[in-house]
C-alpha cells in the first residue's frame, strides 16, 4: 500500500498540545502531547545526528516498560528507522542470535541489563550501545539534551516496516516479524472500533512492550487516537488493581494475558477494587478459562476474548462484548479489515464446527519475516497466514481457539488439545493455575499429564482433579496423571512455557 504515513504525535502536538500523552509510574514522569513531541523530536535527531541512525535502520532497545520506549518507537517513526524491542528475560546468546539477524545501528539499554548489552554488542558489532535509566542522568538523556531545532518528518508508505518483533521461537530459531506503519495503522483503527477507544480514553500499559501485545494493545492506538497511556514497569497483580481504582488516573482501558487477570481475582483485593471507569478489558494471547472470565463477570466487568499473534499486530478476532456471556468460550469474529478461514491440511475450507488450522489474511498481517525467505515461502498461501492454530468457526463466524497444533498430543489415534481439559480443571475450587501436556506412553503414545498450583488451603487431591476431568470429558482426554507444583514457568508476557514442565 502506498498510502502515506502520518506522524501521529506531531499531528496530536498540534491540536490537543496539553492532552495527556504518557504517564510513566515508575519514573513519575508525565508528559503532554507537546512535551511528548519535543522529547520524540530530541530523540529523533540524536538518533540521525548523534548516532548516524538512517531510513531502514534498526534500533534496539532492551529495557523494562518506560515512557522511553515510546519515545524511541515514535522517534524511530519520525527519521524512517526501525523499532526493535528486545525481549529482556532472554539470555544472552538468544539475544545475540537475534541482534546479530536484525543488525542495529545502536542498542539502548536499561542500567540492569547493561551487562548483558556490552557482551551482545560486542560479539554482533553493533556500531553504538547506549544506556538510559528512566529519565535519571545517562548517556540517553545527555544525547537528547544535547540536540538543538526541529527533526524534518520522513516521508514514508504504509508497506514501510516500523518495528520488528521477534516471536518466540519455541519451534525453532527466534523469527523477526516485521510490523509495518499500515499494520499498525490498521490494528489502531480495529481497536478503536471495537474496543471504544477515544481521545479521553486512558490506558494501562503492563505486557512487555517488546511483544506486540504490549506495543499495540492499546499503547500504539492510544497514541493514534490522541488518548493517554499509563506505563507501568512490570506487571503486578496488586499494583494493576490499585491503578484501576485510582480515581485520578481514571484508567478506562487494558489488555492482559489469562495469567494476569487469574493473579489479581486471585488477591483479596478483587472484591473490593474499584472497577467502575473500566471501557474494556481485553484478555487474550492464551486460553481464557471459562471460569475466569465467568469470576469477572460476577463483578459486572466483561472480559472481552481477543485472538492474535505477533505476526497479526495483535487484534484478529474479538468478541464483542454484548455477546460475550452468550458466546463464553469463543475468542469472536474477525476484525474489521480483516477475513479469517478455518481450512484442512490441503488448504480448503472445512465446515461449521469441524476443527481445523485458522488462516487470516488483511492489511494487520505481517508482510513476512526479516530475513527469513524460507518461512516467508511456506508460511503464506496467496497472502493468508498459516497461523499454526487450531480452531473451529460457527456459522455466524465467531472463531474458538482449540489450541496450539504443536500443543496438541494424540492419545490412542485420537487428537488432544491440551487447553479444552485445563478448562475443565479450572472449573474446581482450589485451583489457582494449571497446565496440560503430552507425555510418552507405552500403550497409547501419548497421555495427558496435567500440573497444578493450588490455592492456599485448598486439600485438592489426584484423583478427584482425574474423577473431575471423567465426568466432563471422553476417556481419551482424562489425564493419566496430575503433579501439584508450587508455580509454573511463565514467560515474560506471562503465557505458560509448557515447555520446560517435566515429561519424564
Ligand atoms: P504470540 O505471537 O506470542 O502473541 O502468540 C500467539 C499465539 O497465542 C496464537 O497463535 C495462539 O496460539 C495464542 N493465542 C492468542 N490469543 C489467544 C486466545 N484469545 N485464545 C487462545 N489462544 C490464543
Amino acid at each position: 500500500m502506498t498510502l502515506p504515513v502520518y506522524d501521529w504525535i506531531s499531528h496530536h502536538a498540534g491540536v490537543t498540545p496539553e492532552a495527556m500523552a504518557v504517564i510513566d509510574l515508575y519514573s513519575g514522569r508525565r508528559q503532554t502531547y507537546r512535551d511528548f513531541d519535543a522529547r520524540v523530536d530530541a530523540c529523533a535527531l540524536y538518533l540521525r545526528d548523534g548516532l548516524g541512525v538512517g531510513k531502514g535502520d534498526r534500533v534496539a532497545m532492551l529495557a523494562h516498560n518506560s515512557s522511553d520506549h515510546f519515545e524511541v518507537e515514535f522517534a524511530c517513526r519520525r527519521i524512517g528507522a526501525i523499532f526493535l524491542p528486545l525481549n529482556w528475560r532472554l539470555a544472552v546468546p538468544e539475544l545475540e542470535f537475534i541482534v546479530g539477524d536484525a543488525d542495529p545501528k545502536a542498542l539502548i539499554a536499561g542500567a540492569e541489563f547493561m551487562d548483558a548489552a556490552r557482551v551482545v554488542a560486542k560479539t554482533v558489532g553493533t556500531p553504538h550501545l547506549v544506556q538510559c535509566a528512566d529519565g535519571e542522568p545517562s548517556d540517553y538523556e545527555k544525547g537528547l539534551a544535547a540536540t538543538r531545532g526541529k527533526c524534518p518528518i520522513e516521508p514514508l508508505v504504509h508497506d514501510d516496516t516500523w518495528a520488528l518483533v521477534y516471536t518466540s521461537g519455541t519451534t525453532g530459531r527466534p523469527k523477526g516479524a516485521r510490523i509495518t506503519h499500515g499494520q499498525a495503522f490498521f490494528n489502531a483503527v480495529n481497536a478503536a472500533m471495537k474496543c471504544e477507544l477515544t481521545c479521553r480514553s486512558v490506558g494501562l500499559v503492563f505486557l512487555p512492550l517488546f511483544h506486540v501485545g504490549g506495543l499495540q494493545l492499546f499503547a500504539n492506538p492510544n497514541f493514534h487516537i490522541g488518548a493517554t497511556n499509563v506505563v507501568m514497569r512490570t506487571f503486578d497483580p496488586l499494583h494493576f488493581l490499585n491503578v484501576l481504582s485510582d480515581p485520578e488516573l481514571g484508567v478506562s482501558h487494558a489488555f492482559g494475558v489469562p495469567t494476569n487477570f487469574l493473579f489479581a481475582s486471585q488477591l483479596e483485593e478483587f472484591a473490593d477494587a474499584d472497577l467502575s471507569r473500566i471501557v474494556c478489558l481485553g484478555i487474550g494471547g492464551a486460553a481464557c478459562p471459562q471460569s475466569l472470565l465467568e469470576t469477572y463477570a460476577e463483578r459486572d466487568i466483561i472480559l472481552q476474548n481477543g485472538w492474535g499473534m505477533t505476526e497479526t499486530c495483535t487484534l484478529g478476532t474479538l468478541l464483542p462484548r454484548h455477546r460475550a456471556m452468550e458466546k463464553i468460550g469463543s475468542a469472536g469474529q474477525a476484525v474489521m479489515h480483516t477475513s479469517v478461514r478455518v481450512v484442512d491440511e490441503q488448504g480448503r475450507d472445512v465446515p461449521a464446527g469441524v476443527n481445523g488450522e485458522l488462516w487470516i489474511k488483511g492489511p494487520t498481517i505481517t508482510p513476512g519475516y526479516w530475513n527469513r525467505p524460507d518461512a516467508n515461502a511456506t508460511e503464506f498461501t496467496d497472502g493468508w497466514f498459516h497461523t499454526g492454530d487450531a480452531a473451529c468457526m460457527d456459522e455466524e463466524g465467531f472463531v474458538t481457539i482449540v489450541d496450539r497444533y504443536k500443543d496438541m498430543f494424540i492419545s490412542g489415534g485420537e487428537n488432544v488439545y491440551p487447553a479444552e481439559i485445563e478448562n475443565v480443571i479450572y472449573g474446581l475450587d482450589g485451583v489457582a493455575e494449571t497446565a496440560v501436556i503430552g507425555v510418552a506412553d507405552d500403550r497409547w503414545g501419548e497421555v495427558g499429564r496435567a500440573f497444578v498450583v493450588t490455592r492456599q488451603g485448598s486439600n485438592l487431591t489426584e484423583d478427584a482433579i482425574i474423577g473431575h476431568c471423567r465426568d466432563n470429558l471422553a476417556k481419551f482426554k482424562v489425564p493419566k496423571s496430575v503433579r501439584f507444583m508450587d508455580e509454573l514457568p511463565h514467560n515474560a508476557t506471562g503465557k505458560v512455557t509448557k515447555h520446560q514442565l517435566p515429561r519424564d
